[in-house]
């Protein structure tokens, strides 16, 4: 059970039984580890959120925002704070010529549905991402991205709506976001993304359906697809780092291979066969399990190239 805590009391007389109790949170991350929030609420629209977090502000209440939960391990097995589940889905044209459209989407679409709608559309953008899981939000927070060829789910950004931690709104440009490799600005603001204007070009559906079917058949051949995992856990080392260690590539997953972790199993989680930056859930793994075979991913690849690796996914 949670720890009675006066200051959430104030959260279940604001909003009722919208704030759910010792919530289930499994289904929620990709990974399925089993954990319990102490509360949560389901953001549904742009007053949801400027009321959750004008509330969460005031009396200072310990917070955590998910998306699609496909870029967070949480290594607890209940958090004791209140988290709130993007669920804002909205989409509208802002402006539309013979050659573009700009379409202003919120953050808490799902990317799957983006993908497929613009697609069919006729709208080019995101069609490279077929296949990514979570939420535009968090592909935003994220800088989420496609590397053949390489694309980033930012690059058609040209204005967002930006929420800081007491619910007040602004607009950003896309300069503001300081997008780099698995960086924007939000991770050292905490802002929220709201939404933001999408600028796509007009193209061909069969090409777009083209592009997106190979992105799709790139991924499902080199890595491990329809099984539970976080995509790749560890972020490539820089080109800098490269050099040094004389490495004949940056990538994460061909140290974890060369250390010889692929198939390493620690409890109910493994280093995929297919692809050893995916860690995966394979039967009931606890965060435990999760953890230790974290820790021996990261000792091994030290120990054999002298490399740090760092996490890619959201580690709470
Ligand atoms: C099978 C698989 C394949 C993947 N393939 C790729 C890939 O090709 N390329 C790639 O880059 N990534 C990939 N990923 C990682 C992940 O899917 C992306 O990073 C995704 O964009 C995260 O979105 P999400 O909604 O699930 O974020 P979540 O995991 O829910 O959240 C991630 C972080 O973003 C924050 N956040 C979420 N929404 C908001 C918001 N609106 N405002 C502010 N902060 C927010 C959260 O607090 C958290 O810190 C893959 C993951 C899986 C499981």
């Amino acid at each position: 059970m949670q720890i009675k805590n006066e200051k959430f009391d104030i959260l279940v007389q604001r909003f009722g039984d919208r704030i759910e109790i010792d919530k289930d949170l499994s289904q929620y991350f990709t990974l399925k580890l089993h954990i319990i929030a102490d509360y949560f609420f389901e953001a549904k629209s742009v007053e949801d959120w400027r009321e959750i977090m004008s509330v969460v502000d005031e009396y200072d209440i310990p917070y955590l925002i998910i998306g699609g939960g496909s870029n967070i391990a949480i290594f607890q097995q209940r958090i004791s704070r209140l988290v709130i589940q993007n669920r804002f889905v909205q989409k509208s044209v802002e402006h539309e010529t013979e050659d573009y459209i700009d379409l202003k989407i919120s953050s808490g679409y799902s990317m799957s549905r983006l993908v497929k709608e613009t697609i069919e559309l006729g709208y080019s953008g995101f069609e490279y991402h077929q296949g990514l899981p979570g939420t535009l939000g968090g592909a935003i927070y994220m800088n989420s991205k496609w590397t053949r060829p390489l694309s980033y789910v930012s690059d058609p950004l040209l204005i967002a709506t930006v929420m800081d931690q007491d619910g007040a709104t602004r607009k950003e440009t896309r300069e503001y976001f300081d997008f780099s490799y698995d960086y924007s600005v939000l991770q050292n603001t905490g802002e929220i993304f709201i939404d933001g204007v999408f600028r796509l070009m007009k193209h061909d559906v069969l090409d777009l359906r083209k592009r997106s079917e190979e992105a799709l058949l790139y991924r499902k051949n080199t890595q491990p697809f329809g099984v539970s995992t976080g995509g790749c856990f560890f972020q490539n080392i820089s080109e800098k780092e490269r050099e040094k260690h004389n490495l004949p590539t940056g990538s994460a997953g061909y140290l974890i291979d060369s250390a010889g972790l692929k198939g390493k199993i620690i409890g109910g989680f493994q280093v995929s066969e297919k692809h050893a930056n995916f860690i995966v859930n394979i039967g009931d793994g606890t965060h435990e399990d999760l953890s230790e075979l974290i820790n021996v991913v990261k000792r091994t690849v030290k120990e054999k190239f002298d490399v740090d690796l760092k996490e890619e996914v959201r580690i709470i």
